[in-house]
């Protein structure tokens, strides 16, 4: 015996009501009769509240089962194990959450989507003075499906995300606010995407586009990580080349081999995306070793440090930064880091527009890898709906709170 059952009925006043809408409503029928919901546990044993749950007929919504007053509608946990549950689920970790209040861990997924829709009705004013945007797709389910979040950076929270990407999909955001809300915004930053970009011009043309610093610097990452698969190739193709030698020590005599490149540079990508400032004096040796070994690699990766210092250069040295920067990749005969040149030239108004809005490339960045982890911890749900409300319940400004409190 190590449960505990409080059978229940809801007052006069709370009877016969829509589930949906509240409403008083007309009784139809007993429903599927008596029904239990979860509680929260008592001493460590687990509580459940029983009661009648009949069906009414509304005006509105037809026949639906009728609202109690503990529990919200279509659910079996009571509000105060659902809020708890939530909350836990923002602090804590999907082990912790399910061990602790004994739940199995897609269910949690409903939960917060419970808590979260009715969070959100409570606070229609989030889309209030909006000054600052970013909007950004960004991927799950190993990279398959996408995602568009939009994030206020005054406040470094998420405002609004939606499934999937797309004109379509962030016009519903601009729907959603008013045409003052919409004349608040001032600038709106992206990756330089096409679909953004005109959907930003149709919705608040007033409003500067910008790119994220954040962003631009990937482009240099992925595009000195091409180089570097490109060096690794061929030093394998070189190795190929090579006269093969016996295992084991080089005779008296014989010259000490030659280091094996392909693995060198295959090893160097960690150091290479690193801040020249955190790396470790063994890696510091490597990038030594590069100078010689591979001086293309070690160009590429020149442009790729200096473009991020350009980028951290205040708002009134940004442009000629830039503009220096994109001489030097001009002549620097790397294909992909003249592409990316062309690629900022093309966006070079937004790029210094984004150091004028002092655009916090840290606070994108982190609230970025916050949205990652979400999807990680995630991973079991079964609705993307569920997905989205987790997203949403921790890193926007809509905060579950435990119930009484
Ligand atoms: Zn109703």
């Amino acid at each position: 015996m190590n449960e505990i059952n409080i059978a229940v009925r809801p007052t006069e006043h709370e009877q016969c009501r829509c589930g949906i809408c509240h409403r008083k409503a007309a009784r139809y029928d007993k429903g599927r009769g008596r029904r239990r919901w979860r509680a929260l546990d008592i001493g460590g044993s687990k509580v459940y509240i029983e009661a009648y749950e009949p069906r009414v007929r509304c005006r509105k919504h037809g026949v639906v089962t009728a609202s109690v007053p503990w529990a919200r509608h279509n659910s079996r946990f009571t509000k105060s194990f659902e809020e708890t549950c939530a909350w836990l689920s923002v602090h804590a970790s999907r082990s912790t959450v399910s061990e602790y209040l004994r739940v199995e861990w897609h269910t949690v997924g409903g939960i917060c989507h419970r808590v979260y829709q009715e969070l959100e009705t409570a606070n229609p004013s989030r889309f209030d003075s909006l000054e600052n945007i970013g909007i950004d797709e960004t991927s799950y389910k190993k990279g398959h499906k996408y995602m568009t979040v939009v994030i206020n950076h005054d406040t470094a929270s998420v405002v609004w995300c939606a499934k999937g990407y797309g004109k379509e999909v962030l016009s519903q955001f601009f729907e959603r606010l008013t045409p003052e809300q919409r004349a608040s915004i001032r600038c709106a930053s992206a990756d330089g995407a096409k679909w953004i970009a005109s959907c930003v011009e149709e919705y608040c043309p007033h409003a500067q586009r910008c790119v994220d610093p954040f962003h631009v610097v990937s482009w240099a990452t992925d595009a000195l990580d091409q180089v570097r698969r490109e060096a690794r190739s061929e030093a394998r193709q070189q190795a190929k080349t090579l006269p093969k030698r016996k295992p084991g020590r080089p005779a008296k005599g014989e010259a000490a081999p030659e280091k094996n490149q392909a693995k060198s540079v295959k090893n160097l990508r960690y150091v290479l995306l690193k801040n020249p400032e955190h790396l470790s004096e063994n890696q510091q040796a490597q990038l030594q070793f590069l100078t010689r070994a591979n001086p293309k690699l070690y160009r590429a990766y020149l442009l790729k440090e200096n473009l991020r210092l350009a980028l951290k250069a205040g708002p009134d040295e940004i442009a000629a930064a830039l503009t220096k920067w994109m001489a030097w990749a001009q002549r620097c005969r790397i294909l992909v880091f003249r592409e990316l040149r062309k690629k900022i030239k093309r966006h070079f108004d937004a790029i210094v527009a984004a150091a004028r809005f002092r655009l916090s490339n840290a606070r994108s960045e982190a609230i970025n890898n916050k949205i990652k982890l979400i999807i990680r911890t995630a991973f079991g749900f079964r609705n993307v709906d569920n997905l989205l409300a987790m997203v949403m319940l921790s890193c926007s400004n809509l905060h579950p709170t435990l119930p009484n409190r």
